[in-house]
């Protein structure tokens, strides 16, 4: 339980919309940023309103999930058979109760989906029709598969299915991930939050891969791979190859640095991305600390990424 008293001071926060290699050209990505900037900054509103991390984190997902630019609820990338198969996650840090979903098509939010899964059921993880069925009985609005599928997602699909590859969302070199194509990129998005009590928490939702075979699921709805959070150590989300950040077991390999090693976020985030690389991955993570410290490291090109440090300025970066 934490007594400790509001401060605003306390607070930060930090987004990601994935990371990948962009294409040569490809400019300064301005409605990214735009997009970016906006989540943010509606988002430290939210918490210069009291709000808790958990709503902030649930909060920023939930629009990253229906901006079409990012690879997670519209706009998310399609599997083999040409449908979304969604996943998410969200946990708060004072407790480390969690909720997750995985390879839901009909479910409107999957964050919001995971955090009923958290809050309003007795387990911690659904996948998909049972996933669907839970948030039918809770009330949760439903949509058909179509809903999530946009031309650009079609186009890509396409691609990959030419290429006979399997691609991640903003990429343009398939030299490093075996099968994955020259378009490819992460374009998962997350949030990790501090609130003005100084609690975490970390939400992550992503369409995972182009072309995948149905049924895969990566790193994001896996609590203590890709996503994680707690009080006393960190509140991170990740994106990239999550093949390799679950074999890297990213969120508690970080924490126990953490924990254990007395390292600092910084180092801690940065060596288990080195074990990332070592399984063939790459990618980056948003991570903010007990004491507010954040990184954002990456082993791409590119994260598309907003934060809000201790100075509450809104900042947006990709490169
Ligand atoms: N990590 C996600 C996955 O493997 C992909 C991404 O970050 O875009 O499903």
């Amino acid at each position: 339980m934490n007594t400790a008293s509001a401060d605003f001071s306390r607070i930060r926060l930090a987004i990601h919309g994935g990371a990948g290699d962009l294409a040569p050209g490809a400019g300064p990505q301005p409605e990214h940023r735009a997009a970016l900037q906006r989540i943010a900054a509606t988002t430290k509103v939210l918490l210069m309103e009291g709000a808790s991390a958990l709503d902030a984190v649930e909060h920023a997902v939930l629009l990253l999930e229906e901006c079409p630019l990012f690879n997670a609820g519209i706009g998310g990338v399609l599997n083999r058979d040409g449908l979304p198969e969604l996943d998410a996650a969200i946990q708060r840090g004072s407790d480390r109760a969690c909720g997750a979903v995985a390879g839901v098509m009909r479910s409107q939010s999957p964050v919001r989906l995971a955090r009923a899964v958290m809050e309003r059921s007795p387990h911690v993880f659904f996948s998909g029709p049972g996933a669907e069925q839970l948030g039918r009985e809770l009330g949760l609005p439903e949509v058909e598969p179509a809903y999530f599928v946009t031309h650009e997602r079609l186009v890509q699909l396409e691609a990959a299915r030419r290429k006979g590859v399997i691609t991640l969302d903003h990429d343009t070199d398939d030299s490093r991930v075996q099968q994955v194509a020259p378009d490819a990129a992460f374009g998962t998005v997350g949030a990790v939050a501090r609130d003005v009590f100084g609690g975490l928490a970390a939400a992550t939702s992503t369409g995972g891969l182009t072309n995948k075979h149905p049924g895969r699921i990566g790193d994001t709805p896996i609590v203590g791979a890709g996503t994680f959070a707690d009080d006393r150590s960190v509140a991170l989300s990740c994106t990239g190859t999550g093949e390799s950040f679950i074999k890297a077991c990213f969120g508690h390999e970080v924490h126990a640095r953490m924990s254990y090693c007395g390292w600092d976020v910084a180092k801690a985030t940065q060596n288990a991305l080195d074990e990332v690389m070592h399984y063939g991955g790459r990618g980056g993570c948003i991570a903010i600390d007990h004491a507010g410290r954040i990184a954002l490291p990456f082993n791409s090109y590119v994260m598309y990424r907003a934060w809000v440090d201790g100075d509450g300025l809104v900042q947006v970066a990709i490169e």
